[in-house]
């Protein structure tokens, strides 16, 4: 048998002829830049999200980037970041010219150790930006004080975790202000790149909308320099479609959860665990091995895809190596880099695929 790590066509089949159609309505209206389904999508993102505002932008990256710079945040700032995420959450820090300062994960749950976010800030920190990593929301309520506290702004880094909660609420809806992914292996994917910002703040949305559109305000009207960053209308058809179907395809990798969970309890891989209060909605499926180049290599031979998210921990990547980070300030994010294994996941995963997976990984262990 072979699993992949990712079967997007799966989810695809089932709507494949309203995507072509969407498609096909793209091009015969010649309507590929703004349109009527950009603001369809932005009111109902919003609302899934449980905020007032949204506004679609180019890519996950662009959307964390636009929204520093709309939060104020810029030379001689720093920003507090977990030390184990995708580059675009420290990338987006140093673009707008602030430092990005990591804070190593917790070691249960993988996102940013909250017992130590305290310790980071100094008197130039101007926001956090906590990630809901691999769709495991960050406990909001004890760093929404800490943030109060010290008054600084919270971002929240949604692109993992589109859909998942802590308390009854879904993660983008907590703090200042959050930013989403629709790369298209993401819980929510666009047929290529794709992202938006959300808020309960609409001024500041109004403000981030300026900025990803040339600062124009009104046509001609340049009120700042900004970028250009839009979602665009052929994206924004498909994420519609797809968007009416994202907590069904968020349960299926809940279900799936499960099911790994039970048959790797037994062996000597630690499964995820999920924080109390929240839903997970399992964006990737991440254990954790001694051996974990030895059991990557095994699956693969047995024709198991995986993956690893990620290699090496920010701190620790050569565009930082200029920080001089030590790995024992980040001996959490050290550690687990070398352990970290992400299994196939995706909507529509069979329970013999997962079956096949387990029965590999208890085999080699
Ligand atoms: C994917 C991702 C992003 C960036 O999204 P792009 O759309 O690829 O720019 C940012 N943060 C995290 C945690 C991600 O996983």
């Amino acid at each position: 048998m072979k699993v992949p790590f990712v079967d997007l066509n799966i989810q695809h089949n089932d709507i494949r002829e309203e995507i072509n159609d969407a498609i096909k309505n793209t091009i015969d209206s010649s309507s590929f830049i703004g349109g009527e389904a950009i603001n369809v999508f932005e009111e109902k993102f919003a609302h899934f999200i449980g905020v007032d505002s949204c506004c679609g932008c180019a890519n996950g990256t662009d959307s964390i980037e636009i929204l520093l710079k709309a939060l104020g945040v810029g030379i001689g700032d720093e920003v507090i970041v977990p030390a184990i995420s995708w580059l675009s959450t420290s990338e987006a820090v140093s673009a707008v010219g602030a430092t990005p300062v990591f804070v190593d994960i917790d070691a249960d749950y993988y996102t940013i150790d909250l017992t130590k976010v305290e310790t980071a800030i100094t008197k130039n920190t101007k926001a956090i930006i906590p990630v809901h990593l691999y769709g495991q929301a960050v406990n909001m309520d004890v760093l929404l004080q800490i943030a109060q506290k010290h008054k600084l702004a919270i971002l929240e880094d949604c692109a993992q975790a589109h859909g998942a909660q802590y308390n009854n609420r879904t993660v983008g809806s907590f703090a200042d202000c959050a930013s989403f992914s629709f790369f298209p292996g993401k819980n929510l994917g666009a047929f290529g790149d794709a992202g938006a910002m959300v808020s309960n703040n609409s001024e500041l949305i109004k403000y981030a909308r300026m900025i990803a559109n040339h600062g124009q305000q009104g046509k001609h009207n340049h009120l700042i320099e900004g970028r250009n960053s839009r979602l665009d209308n052929l994206q924004a058809r498909i994420l519609n479609i797809k968007l009416q179907h994202l907590d069904k395809y968020n349960q299926q990798r809940i279900d799936a959860s499960e099911i790994y969970n039970d048959l790797l309890k037994d062996c000597n891989v630690q499964v995820p665990k999920q924080l109390p209060l929240s839903k997970h909605v399992y964006h990737l499926y991440v254990i954790r091995s001694q051996k974990r180049d030895e059991l990557m290599q095994f699956l693969s031979t047995q024709g198991i895809q995986t993956a690893i998210h990620y290699p090496t921990a920010l701190p620790f990547l050569k565009c930082y190596e200029h920080m001089k980070n030590r790995s024992e300030d980040f001996p959490v994010a050290y550690k687990y880099q070398n352990e970290i294994l992400s299994l196939p996941m995706f909507p529509g995963i069979t329970k013999e695929q997962i079956q096949y997976v387990c029965e590999a990984v208890v085999k080699f262990s």
